[in-house]
């Protein structure tokens, strides 16, 4: 059994005086301040002991103002002009335990917490909001839709006829990708730059070599001189083994490596060194390189030079009626540097009679476009290519042209 007497000795002040504690026969006497520092409170918060209905602290850290109302409103926070009080019961019955802060500073508590509690809900929304559109990319997006077309069969290869415009045979066809989804035509143009972005691309290529060997192989067995060429990304020759892995798949299928064309775009010359090696050894190889889309990027031309390129396809931006019939000589200009390069020239997007005699006398041989055949199914291209497809030059329309825009 303890007891205390806080206003003992002569001094009673409310954090000089003393109290004593007694304790069987043990007396002892402790200055209150010393007693008030051994609690370690805040200085911000201040602690006192009052006689209930006595407005004198019997031991204060600081001198509290407080009201009747905090005293007999125990375990109550009452909101005094300067302070906030709490008191609470203690032990002994007659005292009561006070403890205060300025009214300032209990109300920027409650602004800091209010912040805080802000700031975690908008982290908690965000979070929330960052998980739902993971999960909706995962499932819902387009791209998470590709990725399941490459395990579905939404995706299907054609094939586009590639033309000896002398003769009108067929010597080798382009395999381009279609996406078909919820009866809608997905164009390459818009879904192969997604895969580059997500890393599908070489899943993709994969994907469509595969295929285009299953529809091919056994024809290009038989067909020694007719070939197959097939769209490689860059980004997939600068982000993966692709070219090993190309090779590891046609030779399953025992196709002959010099029939079948990759075709890459000028971009891939700011591909890097490891895409240019994965170029070398598909040439080493035996494949052939084609180089796509020729005069709409901005390559360096020596650069061009040192790439393994057999074949160079010119853009149809180039070979428009308009621009072979106009008086600038872009066009041909293109052609010519295509020629200097000492490769074989393939013309693109050939929709009509009249681009094919202006190529043939530019040097250029061998042409794709609506005009010949769109890209079709590989069972109507190996039919077309089994039987092959004569096409006339109209001599005399093309000249009547020519002599009217002189
Ligand atoms: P590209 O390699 O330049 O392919 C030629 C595009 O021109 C094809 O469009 C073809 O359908 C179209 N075309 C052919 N003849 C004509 C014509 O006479 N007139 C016009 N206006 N267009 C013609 P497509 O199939 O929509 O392919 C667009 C591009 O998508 C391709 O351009 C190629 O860069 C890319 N692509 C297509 N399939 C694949 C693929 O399997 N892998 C990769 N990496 N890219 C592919
Ligand atoms: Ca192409
Ligand atoms: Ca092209």
């Amino acid at each position: 059994v303890r007891t205390y007497w806080f206003n003992a000795g002569q001094d009673t002040n409310f954090n000089t005086g003393e109290v004593i504690i007694r304790e069987k026969r043990v007396h002892l006497r402790i200055n209150k301040g010393i007693l008030l520092d051994a609690l370690a409170l805040d200085e911000r918060l201040a602690f006192g002991l009052f006689e209930r209905g006595s407005p004198e602290a019997l031991l204060s850290s600081q001198k509290i103002e407080y009201s009747h109302e905090a005293v007999t409103n125990i375990e109550t926070i009452v909101h005094g002009v300067d302070a906030v009080v709490y008191a609470y019961p203690v032990k002994w019955a007659e005292l009561v335990a006070l403890i205060a802060v300025s009214a300032d500073y209990y109300k920027k508590v409650w602004v800091g917490l209010f912040f805080l509690c802000c700031v975690g809900v908008v982290v908690i929304i965000g979070l929330v909001l960052y998980f739902i559109k993971r999960v909706y990319l995962l499932k819902f997006s387009l791209q998470a839709k590709l990725r399941s077309a490459l395990r579905g069969s939404q995706l299907q290869m054609l094939y586009q006829p590639i033309v000896d415009m002398r003769t009108g045979q067929i010597v080798g066809a382009e395999a381009l990708m279609r996406w078909h989804l919820d009866d809608r035509e997905i164009s390459p143009a818009e879904f192969i730059p997604l895969a580059e972005n997500n890393g599908l691309i070489t899943d993709l290529t994969l994907w469509c070599c595969e295929q285009v060997a299953k529809d091919l192989s056994v024809f290009l067995a038989y067909s020694e001189e007719k070939y197959v060429s097939i769209n490689l990304s860059s980004v997939a020759l600068a982000s993966s083994d692709i070219a090993r892995r190309l090779h590891l798949i046609l030779s399953r299928y025992a196709i002959r490596p010099s029939q079948f064309v990759f075709e890459i775009t000028e971009s891939f010359t700011v591909a890097g060194e490891f895409a240019e090696s994965q170029l070398f050894y598909l040439r080493e190889m035996g494949y052939r390189i084609a180089l796509d889309d020729f005069g709409t990027g901005n390559s360096n031309l020596i650069y061009l030079e040192q790439l393994p390129v057999d074949i160079i396809k010119i853009d149809k931006y180039f070979v428009t009626p308009d621009k072979m019939y106009s008086s600038d000589a872009m066009w041909w200009h293109i052609i010519s540097i295509a020629r200097s390069l000492d490769m074989t020239i393939i013309a693109e997007g050939i929709e009509g009679s009249d681009q094919v005699e202006p190529l043939l006398s530019a040097g250029v041989r061998y042409a794709q476009g609506y005009y010949y055949y769109k890209p079709t199914t590989a069972e109507a291209v190996l039919k077309l290519m089994g039987r092959g497809r004569q096409f006339s030059v109209d001599r005399n329309s093309l000249e009547s042209r020519l002599a009217c825009k002189s």
